[in-house]
């Protein structure tokens, strides 16, 4: 973890682009010339329900309507899970590429600025199991809610946790994630979450059943509004 937060001061204050960490970064950025052509972008306007494209007239797309609706507020994401950005989030969840975190949450910031909805009272990361923590030495939802905090003026909340090693979700089909993440989660400290608006962060939305089962718990403890921010919308 300490090795995480050096990784982190050290790009957050470097003038090179924080995504190639090579070329100068362009004028009021901190991405390159060549990085800003290769980031795919979300088309407006978008999906309140997930973050990602409407396809239709109405104010849902079609995946959130056969789903029947999503259990949380709202959602804001920023890329679409293609291309470049696929790759961007593969390094920063599994390979420690951690220096990618002020990147993805001063982006989620300013979709949340521009699509968000509310005020938020706190930022949770979606957790990790202890055991998987423990074995990649950070938890990627944590580092974009810690950067995001810092961006939107909000205090983190470690309230929620793993109550169970669960299976990969990356690894599964639809069926068989939501079943995945029955039970998964526990959360603590409601005295501090009853009434308040929780904005969920994670790094994908695909299905939506990981941050699904974490909204459900935090109505558990009476949480008035749960917010979801991801970095990418698969
Ligand atoms: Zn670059
Ligand atoms: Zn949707």
């Amino acid at each position: 973890m300490r090795a995480a937060v050096r990784l982190l001061t050290r790009f957050a204050l470097s003038d090179v682009c924080s995504v190639c960490l090579a070329a100068a970064p362009v004028a009021d950025s901190d991405v390159c010339a060549r990085c800003v052509s290769r980031l795919p972008a979300l088309p407006t306007p978008r999906c309140g329900c997930c973050g990602g494209p409407l396809d239709g007239v109405l104010n849902a797309c079609g995946e959130c309507l056969r789903a029947g609706g999503r259990p949380w507020e709202h959602a804001v994401s920023v890329f679409p899970l293609t291309g470049v950005v696929r790759e961007l989030v593969h390094r920063f969840k599994y390979q420690g590429h951690t220096y990618l975190a002020p990147f993805f949450a001063a982006r989620m910031a300013e979709s949340w600025h521009r699509h968000g909805c509310g005020a938020p009272d706190l930022v949770v990361p979606v957790p990790l199991h202890w055991f998987r923590h423990m074995c990649r030495g950070y938890n990627h939802a944590e580092l974009l809610a810690g950067c995001l905090c810092r961006h939107l003026g909000l205090d983190l909340g470690r309230h929620v946790r793993r109550r169970r090693w669960t299976a990969q979700q990356a690894l599964l089909d639809f069926t068989a994630r939501q079943g995945n993440m029955k039970d998964a989660f526990a959360v603590r400290g409601n005295d501090r979450l009853s009434g308040r608006h929780v904005l969920l962060v994670d790094d994908v939305l695909t299905t939506g059943a990981t941050l699904a089962a974490v909204t459900q718990q935090l109505r558990e403890a009476q949480v008035a509004t749960v917010s979801v921010i991801t970095a990418a919308r698969g």
